[in-house]
């Protein structure tokens, strides 16, 4: 299977991760801020309206994508979205996975998405911060939690987390990561990203307000792990989504460049998708609530 892969890399080197293809894309983490926003308590509620509030705004939704947005002038918070569990591998490895900086130097401090979390975590928390110093963990919290359960953002298999598996899905060129980003979504709600961007906030909510409905009771509680300590969480949220990965490469034929196998692959991705979104907005819920509702 291995090979397969080697021979779809992309000879492209020097491009970061994201350069490439977004974390969730906006409409995804739009999704998730919409429905988590939906479960939080009203002390929650009304801390995060105050931190929003800084900068003008009044919903998470607004603040999604910001790391995302703001990137490319913050090259060193690549690594910050991801954790590069080799694809085979059976699970995540603080030394092995959590260690290299943007420019694929291998580092002292922790540079990955299962270390970040529990660290904006604690600072959105930390009453002593200025308030625009939570805000932007706030934002980090909101995003992280969202990315940490796309499946490509937790696996390597030396292709940038599949940004170099080419691949043809609904009609375009593209690639395995940004299929899972986006395509999918896309495809499942008939929606096109616009310009700069641009999503239909209004119709992103609709959408979000339906998913969240759709989540029993039952699935609610297990997967919200109540009372278990952030860092403990990221890891176990990123060997999850690692398992997943897996799967989402085995799925692939051996020549996606054709497009015989999208409708095939929309139908084993969506649901997965789909339930990885509603798991990140119950964990994000729960972890604001955490944080921020006592
Ligand atoms: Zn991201």
């Amino acid at each position: 299977m291995r090979a397969v892969w080697q021979v779809l890399v992309l000879g492209v080197t020097g491009l970061g991760y994201h350069d490439m293809a977004w974390a969730w894309g906006p409409e995804g983490h739009a999704m998730v801020a919409d429905m988590a926003e939906m479960h939080l308590t009203a002390r929650t509620q009304a801390q995060v309206v105050e931190l929003l509030r800084i900068e003008g705004r009044r919903h998470l939704d607004a603040i999604a994508s910001w790391p995302d947005a703001m990137r490319a002038s913050r090259p060193e918070t690549g690594p910050w979205h991801y954790v590069d569990i080799p694809l085979y591998a059976q699970q995540y490895d603080a030394w092995r996975d959590c260690h290299e900086d943007w420019r694929g130097q291998r580092v002292m401090e922790n540079t990955c998405i299962v270390a970040k979390l529990p660290e904006f975590v604690r600072q959105l928390g930390d009453k002593r911060l200025s308030g625009t110093e939570r805000l932007l963990a706030l934002k980090w919290v909101v995003h992280l939690v969202a990315d940490i359960h796309q499946p490509l953002h937790t696996e390597d298999d030396h292709d940038h987390g599949g940004n170099m598996v080419k691949v043809v899905f609904a009609g375009k060129v593209s690639n395995l990561h940004a299929v899972w980003d986006l395509g999918v979504i896309e495809q499942h709600y008939g929606w096109q990203l616009g310009p700069h961007y641009h999503i239909d906030r209004d119709e992103v909510r609709r959408a979000a307000k339906d998913m969240d409905a759709r989540i029993g009771q039952r699935e609610r509680e297990s997967w919200a792990d109540a009372g278990i300590p952030i860092q403990a969480d990221a890891v176990a949220w990123a060997n999850a989504s690692h398992a997943l990965a897996c799967a989402a490469y085995r799925h692939l034929p051996a020549n996606p460049l054709l497009s015989d196998w999208n409708a095939g692959y929309q139908q084993y991705a969506w649901p997965v998708i789909l339930q990885q979104l509603q798991k990140s907005s119950v964990r994000l819920a729960m972890v604001l609530n955490q944080t921020l509702g006592q």
